[in-house]
Order: C-alpha cells, then structure tokens, then sequence
C-alpha cells in the first residue's frame, strides 16, 4: 500500500510556525503514524501571509460565524484567511488526501470547542477555527481528527482505521471500475463495516449486488458515500462482540465444545470490558489459519491497520 496522504497542522511536526515561533510538536503523529504516512502540512496563519512571529488571535461574536481578532491590535482577519482558505482547499483536492489532524484549541485549525468571546470578553466553548470550518465543509465526509481528540485511545483507533480504509478505497479507484474489483473490496470489508454499523452493511450489499442497473460512476460515487458514512460511526464492544461470534459461526464444524466454550468466554470478557479487543481477535485469527478459513482470512476486520500502532491493545 502507498502511504497514506494526510494533511496535518504543520505546527504539530515542530515547525515554528505559531505566533510566538514555537511548535507543539506531536511525538505520536511524527515518529509513530508517521511511518505511515506521507504529511501534507498547513499552517493557515503562516500560509495567509501573517508572518512569524505575529500577534495572538481570538475568535470573537457570533459562534456559528466568529470573526478573527488580533488581541492587542484588534484587527478583523476573518476576510483575508478566509479568502486564502477558499482557495487553499481547492489546492488541496489535488493531493488526494485521506484525511486531515488539526491543531486543537487554535482559532484558525480547531475542530471544535474553540473558545469564542462575546462583546463582555466571556468565552464560549463553541466555535470552530476558521480555516478548520471551510476546509470540513470542502471535504465533508473526509476523515479529520484533532491532536487532543487523538489521545482518546479509541478515538485514535477509529480515526487510523477510517484513514487506513480510505487509502485501501483510493487503490480501488486507481484501477478499472468493474464489478470483479467493487465486489472484492466489499467483500474483504463486510465484517469491518458490520462492526461500524449493520445498517450500512446492509445497505451496501443492496447496492453492490443490485449494481447491474446504476452507471459505474453513480455506483461507485454511492458505495464510497456509504463507505465513509458507515465507518465514522464508532464501532462498540457490542457491535465488534456480535462481528466475533458471527465469525465463530464458520467454525461450528471444526471447534471442539471446549473450544467454543473458551472463545465464547473471550468474546463475553471483551463485551464485558474486561480484556482488550486484540485477544478475541488474536484467538480467532489463529483459528482462521490454522483451519485456513478461506472467507475470514480475507477479512480487513482482522488486520485493519499495522500490528506496530497497537490500536486494539486498548480498545
Ligand atoms: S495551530 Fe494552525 S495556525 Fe496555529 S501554528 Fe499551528 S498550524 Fe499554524
């Protein structure tokens, strides 16, 4: 797989683009993801032309459309970062990006709760960064996280998941459309869009086996629609739970009674919260190659993202 194109809040690789020249650099996202990942980075105030070092600014009015002040100066920036956003997210289609991690808590790159303060100077956690705001609306369904939201174990686990889905889907896309290449990557993700949301399973397998009647680029516009609406629902201990015991139902024949008693067990204790979600994983995996289980060893649900993220130790 190519790596994953992600564009990022630059000061979050330990440029020294902030207002004052510093960084906030993230050890997780450079050295950990970024193994994985090809970084495409912006920094709206350095970018827009306000220079570094620059005056802090602040959100101000109304938090559905706040305007951007300069604290000691009070100058209105909103015009200008939002004229060179306007066009900085149309530059940015071109890089075909999987997905986007803000700077938290920042005026121009937040996603959310960014204090926005009233004529009293009284914040309100509700506003959005205003670069943050367009580039959300440009790309509406694209994956996009925040550093502080990243450290939310299974957020982060959702988050790589989708990105590492999306890029699987760009592959796809890169190739012929014909129903032999739709058909193989539903059929590789079924159990990881059932443990998303069993609604979009179903939905998706409606389409893809109806697809004699849809032109290719209305199907393929449609299956991609779905894809990234149903995996950015969270998945939950009771949805994955149902997705192992459905998988343990291709072992009835091979396991013997002690066996299923102890999977079984597995997978309650992970309902339960007990144990993590790679033990019933690592288990049902060893019996998928030890019987060489020709539908589940296909399953993405199994190896969705490296081994070396240790996104399922935790969640
Ligand atoms: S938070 Fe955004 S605008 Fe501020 S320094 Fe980082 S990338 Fe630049």
């Amino acid at each position: 797989m190519e790596k994953i194109k992600l564009g990022v809040s630059s000061c979050l690789l330990g440029e020294n683009v902030r207002y004052d020249s510093g960084h906030k650099l993230d050890r997780f996202l450079l050295d950990t993801l970024g193994k994985y990942v090809e970084y495409v980075p912006v920094c709206p105030e350095a970018e827009c032309g306000l220079g570094v070092p620059r005056e802090a600014m602040h959100l101000e009015g109304d938090p559905a459309s706040p305007h951007l002040i300069t604290t000691r100066t009070r100058q209105d920036m909103t015009r200008h970062m939002m004229t060179w956003a306007h066009k900085r997210v149309v530059q940015l289609e071109k890089e075909a990006l999987c997905g986007f991690i803000f700077k938290s808590d920042s005026p121009s790159s937040g996603v959310e709760r960014i204090k926005v303060y009233n004529e009293k100077g009284i914040p309100v956690n509700k506003g959005v960064g205003i670069f943050a705001r367009i580039f959300m609306k440009h790309f509406p369904l694209l994956p996009v996280e925040d550093d502080g939201r990243l450290h939310d174990l299974n957020l982060r686990e959702n988050f790589i998941e989708r990105i590492f889905a999306l890029r699987r889907w760009r592959d796809i896309l890169g190739k012929k459309e014909s129903k032999g290449n739709l058909v193989d990557f539903h059929t590789r993700h079924k159990l990881l869009i059932l443990a998303h949301s069993p609604k979009h399973y179903q939905l998706m397998g409606k389409l893809v086996a109806g697809q004699k009647n849809i032109p290719w680029q209305d199907l393929y516009e449609q299956y991609q629609t779905l894809l990234l609406e149903s995996l950015e629902l969270k998945t939950t201990p009771k949805k994955n739970a149902n997705v192992l015991q459905h998988m343990m139902g291709y072992f009835r024949q091979q396991l013997s009674v002690d066996e299923k008693k102890e999977l079984m067990e597995v997978i309650e204790d992970y309902r339960e919260s007990y144990i993590p979600l790679i033990v019933p994983v690592t288990l049902i995996s060893h019996y998928v190659r030890q019987y060489d289980q020709p539908y589940l060893k296909e399953q993405v649900y199994l190896n969705p993202h490296p081994l070396e993220l240790q996104l399922r130790n935790h969640v």
